[in-house]
């Protein structure tokens, strides 16, 4: 702690003091900031590296807090975690992202140029325990009348890294109705490569770290060849490859060569209200 002149009174770090106040206050604010409406969803468009097209949206949480403005999902997600606000929490997303997606659908027809758009939606570790998955994604689908293989439910490779069958079991449930399963961060859990056919995952979203590595053109040969290498694996286990975090035209050349099919980033749309995609999938449709 610092000490300050003959102040005593200063030892405190007053920024920790009021991190811990707001990591607190916003905890005990999360119930009936649900209750109030107070989240909100933006969505960042994934698109077909080979052609640009849209693919579908990852629906990505925010809280409009009313003293502290717009705050991020790492802001609350780990509080909402703790708590176990996250199952609500996280069937509100769900549920909102779903319906999100049946409006697209109704808007540009079941598909766009592309094929059929799909909805990304994450999943905590949390919801992941919670008996009431299944049931709850089901209603959710048969409520808003969205088939099954437009849904997208990413969790996280850490999530999954030495999960029992237990864990895995509403997984592979939702995997049979056609629920595709992302394994989302993929690169950054030290996973088995050999474990992946254990899981019953569709989709390997390679971490952003990867994308960063891209930056050059041509980027470092020991990274391109990690990721070819992921590429291929994934490729023969019949797992589709999505790239993150894509902010350069030249990011996205060196992906495509590698062979990745989808990529996310700021390169392409920063998440935003739904109306973006409209104005996306529009383009894709007229080109
Ligand atoms: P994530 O699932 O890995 O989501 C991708 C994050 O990367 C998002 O951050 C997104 O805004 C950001 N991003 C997208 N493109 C770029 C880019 O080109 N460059 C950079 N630097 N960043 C990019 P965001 O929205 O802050 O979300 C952070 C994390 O919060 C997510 O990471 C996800 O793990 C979690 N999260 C978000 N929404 C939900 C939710 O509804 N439920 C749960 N359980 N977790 C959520
Ligand atoms: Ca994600
Ligand atoms: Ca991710
Ligand atoms: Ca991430």
């Amino acid at each position: 702690a610092k000490s300050a002149g003959g102040n005593r009174f200063e030892l405190a770090d007053p920024e920790a003091d009021a991190r811990v106040i707001t990591r607190h206050g916003l905890t005990t604010a999360l119930p009936a900031a649900l209750e109030r409406g107070e989240f909100f969803i933006e969505y960042q468009p994934l698109v077909h590296l080979g052609d640009g097209s849209v693919h579908g949206a990852e629906a990505l949480v925010r809280w409009l807090h009313p003293q502290h403005g717009v705050l991020g999902p790492d802001r609350f997600i780990p509080l909402a975690e703790h708590t176990g606000l996250i199952v609500p929490l996280g069937r509100w997303v769900l549920e909102q992202s779903v319906r999100q997606a049946r409006a697209w659908r109704e808007r540009y027809g079941e598909t766009t140029a592309a094929g059929p758009l799909r909805i990304n939606v994450n999943l905590s570790p949390c919801q992941l325990a919670h008996p009431g998955l299944v049931q709850d994604t089901v209603e959710i689908l048969e409520r808003t009348g969205v088939a099954p293989d437009a849904l997208c439910l990413e969790v996280t490779e850490s999530a999954l890294i030495g999960a029992d069958d237990d864990l895995l079991k509403p997984l592979r449930r939702l995997a049979e109705m056609g629920v595709d399963i992302a394994l989302d961060d993929f690169g950054t859990g030290y996973s088995n490569l050999a474990n992946l056919r254990r899981l019953p995952v569709s989709v390997l979203k390679l971490d952003r770290s990867f994308t960063q590595s891209m930056q050059q053109f041509p980027a470092d040969p020991v990274d391109l060849k990690i990721v070819e290498g992921i590429v291929a694996l994934a490729h023969s286990l019949d797992l589709a490859v999505t790239v993150e975090g894509v902010e350069t035209g030249a990011q996205a050349e060196q992906l495509r060569i590698l062979g990745c099919d989808t990529a996310q980033g700021w390169y392409y749309a920063r998440p935003g209200p739904p109306e973006r995609l409209h104005e996306l999938a529009l383009v894709d449709a007229t080109a």
